[in-house]
């Protein structure tokens, strides 16, 4: 059974599929310290659901184990850097619409079987890392993101919980070795330590997650980042493993080879229509023309100055108190 589960999941364009065994998560203390720190910025959520994501069995009564899924998302080069830039992982469709088709197909087959399932890709209270390590997916990098011999960094993950017993896989020792190039990658020393991310100073946190203004002292080290940040990943030496995905619906589409100044002129409905199935779409205009505007502060010229002046009176005040922040940048740099 354990053979035509793997064979499914290679079937439905999953490099990895192994198995952990459902106990208390190996991080779960760890966890609750970097919550009540307070690393965890505004998602809320995350504290909200802690007694779930550090206990399987009150998501899943029963489980017994944890099928952990990895698909590769790595496109190769990257198609205009001069452009702003936007994390891979969002060049083209949300992967959770993606993803959660083939997890049913998953759940479907262990259901056959006997079993009941819960199928999560990254929405789930299951600290997914973890589970990952254990199944031997990979082991847990110092930049707290999961390193795969195989597949280096570019993976998304996905699992599904059932109440089937199966044979558990191996973990694989940590390769990091002495490498410290994720660490020293991070342009906000959000990895305050190997191991330990402090999400306010994250900027894949500041460009998606906070809601609110950016704060200032941030803003210059965003760079030309609009959406995420892939600076810890891309730094790993894993990555030269990583093999081009054939997956179409992860190469880059249009809408993320704009320019930033087209990207600022976007109304509403452009935008809506622009990231249609985007994971860019769930920051809304609002969020995205915000990043935009600090991306041109960091990187425009004079030539940009009318745009943003367009922008500094734009209805939403979010963008335009950061149009007026870019202005100032500009201008001081002029
Ligand atoms: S995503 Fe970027 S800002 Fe966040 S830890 Fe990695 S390198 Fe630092
Ligand atoms: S960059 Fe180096 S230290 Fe960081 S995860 Fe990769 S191997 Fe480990």
């Amino acid at each position: 059974m354990k053979a035509a589960l793997m064979q499914l999941a290679d079937s439905l364009g999953f490099a990895l599929c192994r198995i952990a065994p459902a106990g208390r998560p190996p991080h779960a203390a760890e966890f609750r310290r970097w919550l009540d720190e307070g690393c965890a910025g505004e998602m809320e959520w995350m504290a909200r659901n802690a007694d779930r994501r550090t206990d399987p069995d009150a998501v899943l009564p029963g489980v017994k184990s944890i099928v952990v899924l990895a698909l590769n998302y790595w496109q190769g080069a990257e198609p205009n850097p001069a452009q702003g830039r936007v994390a891979r992982y969002a060049w083209n469709l949300d992967y959770h619409d993606f993803i959660v088709p083939k997890l049913q197909q998953i759940e479907a087959f262990l259901e056959a079987h006997g079993g009941t399932q819960r199928g999560y890709a990254d929405t789930g209270p299951v600290l997914e890392r973890d589970f990952a390590a254990l199944a031997g997916i990979g082991w847990q990098g110092k930049s707290t993101l999961l390193v795969s011999p195989k597949l280096g960094k570019w993976f998304f993950l996905a699992e599904v919980l059932t109440t089937l017993e199966l044979e558990p896989d191996e973990p694989l020792p940590d390769r990091c070795g002495t490498c410290t190039r994720c660490i020293a990658a991070c342009p906000t020393h959000a990895i305050t330590a190997p191991h330990r991310l402090d999400a306010r100073l994250c900027l894949a946190y500041q460009t998606i997650e906070n809601k609110g203004p950016i704060p200032e002292e941030l803003r210059p080290l965003l760079g030309g980042r609009v959406y995420g940040c892939d600076e810890c990943a891309a730094a790993c030496p894993w990555n030269r493993f990583a093999q081009v995905s054939h997956e179409a619906a992860f190469m880059a589409r249009d809408a993320v080879k704009m320019s930033l100044r087209e990207w600022l002129a976007l109304d509403e409905e452009q935008f809506r229509t622009l990231f249609r199935g985007s994971p860019i779409k769930r920051i809304k205009r609002r969020g995205f023309l915000r990043n935009v505007c600090v991306a041109l502060g960091n990187t425009g010229t004079a030539a940009d100055l009318p745009a943003l002046e367009i922008a500094a009176n734009d209805p939403e005040p979010l963008i335009a108190e950061h149009a007026c922040w870019a202005l100032q940048q500009i201008r001081h740099r002029a």
